[in-house]
């Protein structure tokens, strides 16, 4: 590869109106206005990163000072000195000020007094002002005085990713554009074009996960084929697109799926280790399982949408993912759903992904497992116990109500229900003041709302009774389960001693 590799974003910025990627409704309005000669004193860009603020910006600039007309004009020649100069970010009358290097921008006021005097070698003087969400108070109000009156000769142009943080008072004396998220397909079609320039070869695969991981940002894109350029040496293919962005190939996801929800937890973890171990990231592998969800949601026969074509998976995925939607309900999906998007924070939060993985995994195959809450009543209603076919294990089993009768009684049936995240937070956060069937007060230390919902819905589901659960406001100061089991370990004469021993040492894990 050369030595002075131009990245490809800059190599391939936009140079005028036409080349702008993904932005139609901002060109055509843009263009009529300049051929029509209804030039605003002030513009504003808005959209996420990547999306062509500061090209459409300089754009707009050389539209305006471009010598191969004696106006504004569309078609910006791209060759004149004033064209060139701006393409640079050099021209003397065009002003780019980035604010979110001079966030003060105390010479904002000296920078804007400038702009009564004319232009030196323009038609008009362009201040383009990148992330202005960012400027101080006093920055803004310097703007405003000059926006307020400003001189026949001076445009403004102003860019942001955050239009809420941008005072109303700015707003409302500019026009404003949002530039789109750039879609999927468009980005394809600008990379394969790209590629072919470029001389290299980028296989159909690699170039859809390159656009979707790009979420719309043509230069995000960019900066990733790079990547993939620089990895392979120019030979992009999926699996080396794979293997840079840490992403698990969709038929692995597909087939994970299918294994989470058949209601096998040993062959689920082993299968998510192995996927860890090949290095994926699981952030974007819960993004794909995400995914495989929406889109199973979208091809529930129920729904009737018949899109599936339009899903990103094959043929033969499409088959399993719909053998899938044969034996869960709609509802099922939903709470699944539900389950994966809270765990979105609670993995980004975790200090172990892979721990908060292993527990969302059995909290998947739990929700799978269990039939909803109107299936249970219409099979109360009917006495009926039906079994499907071709179901690993019947979903349905005869109810057998258990017995709880002491706060150590839930703790076992929680345990052994393999209720793993109920039974660690009642154990580990719950003073209970007072426990009788049917009724539990006590005392939360950690304050979870959905916790006391779900134990009860658990409750009712085992013992076939409602449940009253008290919650006091105030801690009664008992220790809570796990508290007890260890200072009942400690007061065992044995370790007593064994303690005393080893002066330093503390009961981390109790096990029977
Ligand atoms: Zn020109």
């Amino acid at each position: 590869m050369e030595n002075n590799y131009t990245v490809l974003a800059r190599k391939y910025r936009s140079q005028d109106f036409e080349s702008l990627i993904g932005q139609d409704v901002l060109v055509k309005t843009l263009t009529t206005a300049i051929n029509t000669g209804r030039i605003a004193h002030a513009y504003i860009f808005t959209g996420i990163r990547g999306t062509g603020k500061t090209s459409t910006a300089r754009i707009l600039a050389k539209a305006l000072n471009c010598l191969s007309s004696d106006h504004a004009t569309s078609k910006p020649c791209g060759k004149c000195e004033n064209c060139l100069a701006i393409a640079a970010g050099q021209h003397i009358d065009v002003m780019e000020i980035d604010a979110a290097s001079h966030t003060g921008v105390d010479n904002m006021r000296e920078i804007l007094d400038a702009a009564l005097y004319r232009p030196t070698n323009a038609r008009y003087k362009v201040y383009i002002i990148d992330e202005v969400h960012m400027l101080s108070t006093s920055a803004f109000n310097a703007l405003l005085k000059t926006l307020e009156e400003p001189p026949a000769h001076v445009i403004f142009i102003l860019a942001t990713t955050e239009i809420r943080k941008v005072p109303v008072t700015i707003l409302s004396r500019c026009q404003r554009f949002d530039l789109a998220r750039v879609p999927v397909e468009t980005l394809k079609k600008h990379f394969a074009w790209i590629a072919d320039q470029e001389k290299i070869e980028l296989s159909d695969g690699a170039n859809e996960l390159l656009a979707r991981a790009a979420d719309g940002s043509v230069r995000d894109g960019l900066s990733l084929l790079d990547q993939a350029i620089a990895q392979t040496g120019g030979h992009v293919d999926e699996a080396s697109v794979l293997d840079m962005l840490k992403r698990t190939d969709r038929g692995t996801v597909v087939n994970f799926m299918q294994t989470v929800l058949s209601g096998d937890v040993n062959a689920a973890l082993n299968k998510l280790d192995e996927i860890y171990n090949n290095g994926a990231d699981l952030t974007m592998l819960l993004n794909d399982m995400m995914e495989w969800t929406h889109w199973a949601t979208r091809m529930y026969p129920s729904l009737r949408l018949q899109d599936a074509t339009s899903s990103p998976y094959t043929a033969d995925q499409r088959e399993i993912i719909k053998k899938i939607n044969e034996k869960i309900s709609l509802n099922t999906l939903s709470r699944i759903w539900q389950v994966m998007i809270a765990s979105v924070p609670e993995l980004q939060a975790s200090g172990n992904q892979k721990q908060c993985f292993d527990m969302l995994i059995v909290r998947l195959m739990h929700i799978a497992d269990m039939p909803s809450i109107p299936e249970l009543l219409k099979q109360q209603d009917k006495e009926v116990v039906q079994v499907k076919i071709e179901q690993p294990k019947p979903v349905v089993e005869e109810k057998k109500f258990i017995e709880i009768k002491t706060s150590a009684d839930l703790a076992n049936a929680l345990q052994q229900a393999r209720e793993l995240l109920l039974y660690s937070y009642y154990s580990s956060n719950l003073e209970i003041a007072e426990f009788t069937e049917g009724h539990i007060k006590y005392f939360d230390r950690k304050d979870d709302k959905e916790f006391a919902k779900k134990l009860a819905i658990w409750l009712k589901e085992k013992t076939g009774k409602l449940w009253n659960l008290e919650k006091l406001e105030q801690s009664t100061n008992q220790e809570t389960i796990s508290e007890h089991a260890k200072s009942e370990i400690t007061s065992d004469p044995m370790v007593a001693s064994a303690m005393d021993l080893f002066k330093d040492a503390e009961i981390v894990n109790i096990s029977k």
